[in-house]
């Protein structure tokens, strides 16, 4: 089909052929007549047809589009061919949207999605379900206006998502959820909502089972260990042949009763669903308890004596549960007193990283080969099951400081190195930072 550049040019030229020729046989000026006219004829034309193309525009109906001669054909035949081809990817679009949005409603977890600024764009009718939202009257509202949850709130707005958040149905607080919100493209995000009940209440099992059997054990490990102690004590009870077994069952039951002290304090962080109450904890002072405690402690153990050495900001003071994070802090020195040979040195220090406080203990000791460092928080996970018997270790002190450490959204960094020595760091949120005074050292 020739372009309409082309049809154009041989309008013109057919037009001047013809003026031509009748100025030939005829004159000039009847030629130049015709000429103006056949020009004002096709101008009028395309006038007439961009006033149809404008019209058209108005309501853009795909069956309405003009026909058109000459020029103007090829224009709307191009026209209607976009327009057609426009249809179709609109209903490819909407086709899979309407796929999208089938398959999405066929999970049985709540997606909702949010915009940078945390307001609700667009969820799932299980999202709506379980968390009580309408998508026709909340979209574009901020989520924080719906779920009024202070713990949810603090855990939108903290950025840390790497853990999920267990969110108490406001409809019915004996449903559970799990949320954990995912970061996607520029700042938006994915909430995911499970339902957990089920799975909460076996948890539940589980640890009130753990509770009621480290209950049941205590009382009469108490016993037998207060026998021992007593048999052991009396002149003569216990022939010299028998003393080294004596001894034995005194320290097993020594280490059986520090297991079940540490099981219940694990089931009762465990079980304390409500947020620590927060104080504004002087750390300067914590740290020089720990340091006094890990001193004490280094000198317990046979033989062993270390450096303690101390870095912490004093302006800075920490927003938590005071003894939660004393019981996590020492657990951490502690270990690093146990697991560090003779001599070794033992950095404790509080200071801000990045604008988030870290709280860190550095030791020179035996180090942490790489493969065991993710696991080394779960339960009775020992590296050397030797070496942690040895140093009075139950293999539950690194789970106690996880739970402590999840109830305020902190995370636990390990980095160690074979024979060079480990380095465990806290880091807390920037909301827990109190505030900086000027405090002299
Ligand atoms: P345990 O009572 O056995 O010390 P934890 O839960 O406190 O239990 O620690 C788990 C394991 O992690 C320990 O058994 C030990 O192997 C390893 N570990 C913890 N802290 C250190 C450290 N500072 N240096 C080397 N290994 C460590």
């Amino acid at each position: 089909m020739p372009d309409i550049r082309v049809k154009a040019a041989s309008f013109i030229c057919a037009l001047s052929a013809i003026c031509l020729f009748l100025w030939l046989i005829i004159s000039a000026k009847i030629a130049l007549i015709i000429f103006a006219i056949g020009l004002l004829t096709y101008l009028f034309n395309h006038i007439v047809w961009l006033h149809k193309l404008h019209l058209w525009f108005k309501s853009p109906v795909l069956k309405e589009i003009p026909e058109g001669s000459g020029a103007w054909e090829d224009v709307f035949t191009s026209l209607l061919q976009y327009e057609r081809n426009n249809l179709a990817n609109q209903a490819q679009l909407s086709s899979a949207l309407e796929r999208f949005n089938l398959t999405a409603n066929t999970i049985p977890d709540g997606l909702v999605i949010l915009s940078p600024s945390n307001e609700i764009e667009w969820c799932t009718p299980h999202a709506e379900n379980q968390l009580g939202l309408n998508i026709s009257t909340d979209k574009n509202l901020p989520i924080v206006n719906l779920i009024r949850d202070s713990q949810f709130i603090a855990y939108l707005y903290n950025e840390n998502y790497c853990e999920p958040f267990k969110l108490k149905s406001w409809q019915n607080p004996e449903v559970i959820f799990e949320v954990q919100l995912i970061p996607f493209e520029s700042k938006q995000k994915l909430l995911i909502c499970r339902d957990m009940t089920q799975l909460e209440k076996v948890d539940l099992m589980r640890r009130d089972f753990i509770a009621n059997v480290s209950h049941e054990l205590r009382t009469p490990l108490t016993v037998v260990g207060g026998f021992l102690e007593t048999l052991t004590d009396m002149e003569g009870a216990v022939p010299d042949n028998l003393k080294s077994y004596f001894a034995m069952m005194q320290e097993q039951t020594g280490r059986m009763r520090r297991i079940i002290e540490d099981l219940l304090t694990l089931s009762t962080i465990e079980s304390n669903s409500e947020a620590p109450d927060d104080i504004e904890i002087d750390m300067t002072s914590l740290l020089k308890t720990l340091q006094k405690d890990a001193l004490g402690l280094s000198q317990g153990l046979k033989k062993a004596k270390h450096k303690v050495q101390l870095d912490a900001d004093p302006s800075l003071y920490l927003v938590g549960a005071q003894d939660e994070l004393h019981s996590a802090f020492s657990n951490l020195v502690s270990n690093a007193v146990r697991y560090t040979p003779t001599g070794g040195e033992i950095l404790i220090s509080w200071n801000l990283m990045n604008e988030q406080p870290v709280f860190a203990v550095r030791d020179s000791g035996i180090g942490i080969e790489q493969q065991h460092i993710d696991r080394l928080t779960e339960r009775f996970y020992r590296v050397d099951r030797g070496r942690s018997r040895e140093t009075g270790g139950t293999g539950l002190g690194l789970s106690i400081v996880k739970h402590i450490l999840i109830r305020h959204q902190a995370k636990l960094e390990i980095s160690s190195e074979i024979g060079i020595g480990s380095t465990f760091s806290v880091v807390f949120p920037k909301a827990r930072v109190a505030h900086k005074q000027d405090v002299k050292t």
